[in-house]
């Protein structure tokens, strides 16, 4: 007999990610839903990974990462966000962000510790704080344009409060955060011994000339913070799986005692080939631009039909307002239009622990015009 597992998620299912995406693929959808280019990543970059392979960089690479692609990462951060980094002691390379977010909370938390969760929040988040035996605080960010309410965060606040979970540019809203949540923040961790886990693995998506605010701008910040990084977003190929993970030495340490036991290294050739690539800035600097024409003409194309955009300053989703189409709840809605409209999106009450409805979807707008048109041509079809 097979010996039966306590589960450490009891409540956890399918991510919703992949139930969109299979139901798309099963009803021939345009998939608006997954977080994923439709466009094709540089060919220089492929022929970077194929000509490292054919070099022989087939084996083992250093466990924290490539060094000379971690003393790239270290000058692009100086050059964009100010921060002096030491590569030997503070960037280690992860196979993706999520895996990078989920070692650094394996790192620092221990049963009972809380974690100040902002919702709607990335689905793995809760699971892994739960995977650690640790509490996950949840606080709504404020409808409709997704700030943080900082005197709620005051309240929340208790001794055993260990960790503070922020994302900007935000998955799923495309919300961002301000000078004055920084001011907030810097504030409120003054004098305490809260950690920061900070998922910026949308940080070059960011629109409408708006300064990304990273945790590397703030010494005071980045003393008692993990950032983390993806270079799927960075250069379109969310299936490469690499990103890297960015902290003070002392926690850096410990970040791989705990990395070095479960990936130990990542993709070799990926890592040459990154490293030789980084050097231009023009990839990485004309993403916003990028992405923001796409945003644009999907809003535009939009105004076709009853939808209404929130703001998105950044990432690859905007949120779309359907209470003047339908009173279904967000699931219900999703599926009927993956299954009947033939778009697949995501509902925003997945990104809820319970499941709160605003009447917002989410839509992925990092995808080729083409796809972008017949997708909105659906909808026109289908609600007109
Ligand atoms: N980050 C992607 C998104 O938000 C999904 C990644 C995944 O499927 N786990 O859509």
């Amino acid at each position: 007999m097979t010996p039966s597992i306590q589960s450490k998620l009891p409540k956890v299912g399918t991510t919703i990610f992949t139930q969109m995406s299979s139901l798309a693929a099963q009803y021939n959808a345009i998939n608006l839903g997954q977080g994923f280019p439709d466009f094709m990543m540089s060919e220089e970059l492929m022929d970077l990974v194929n000509t490292a392979m054919r070099q022989g960089h087939n084996q083992y690479v250093h466990m924290n990462g490539l060094p000379v692609l971690r003393e790239r990462i270290a000058e692009k951060s100086e050059k964009i966000y100010g921060t002096k980094l030491n590569p030997e002691t503070d960037i280690t390379v992860t196979p993706g962000g999520t895996y990078a977010i989920f070692t650094a909370l394996t790192t620092v938390l221990r049963p009972g510790d809380e974690v100040i969760v902002f919702e709607p929040s990335y689905d793995s988040y809760v699971p892994n704080i739960e995977t650690n035996g640790a509490i996950p605080i949840l606080i709504p960010l404020v409808y409709p344009d997704y700030s943080i309410d900082w005197d709620l965060v005051k309240q929340k606040l208790s001794p055993k409060t260990k960790m503070i979970m922020l994302n900007s540019p935000h998955n799923p809203t495309g919300s961002i955060l301000s000078k004055n949540d920084i001011e907030q923040l810097r504030t409120l961790v003054k004098n305490t011994n809260i950690f920061i886990l900070s998922d910026e693995v949308y940080e070059h998506l960011i629109f409408d000339d708006k300064q990304h605010e990273s945790m590397l701008r703030y010494p005071d910040l980045l003393e008692r913070s993990f950032v983390c990084f993806s270079f799927g977003k960075t250069y379109h190929c969310t299936g490469w799986k690499m990103g890297y993970c960015i902290a003070p030495a002392s926690m850096m340490r410990e970040f791989r005692k705990i990395h070095q036991y479960n990936c130990f290294s990542c993709h070799s050739p990926v890592q040459f080939a990154i490293a030789e690539y980084l050097q231009q800035e023009e990839p990485y600097l004309q993403l916003g631009k990028q992405l923001q024409k796409k945003r644009d003409y999907f809003q535009q194309m939009m105004q076709q039909t009853k939808f209404k955009a929130l703001p998105s300053y950044g990432s690859y989703f905007q949120l779309y307002s359907y209470d003047q189409i339908t009173e279904e709840s967000e699931m219900d809605f999703a599926i009927r239009l993956t299954k009947d409209a033939g778009v697949a999106s995501i509902p925003a009450s997945a990104f809820y622990v319970n499941k709160e409805e605003n009447k917002v979807l989410r839509f992925c707008f990092a995808k080729n015009e083409a796809t972008l048109e017949a997708a909105v041509n659906r909808l026109v079809a289908a609600f007109q």
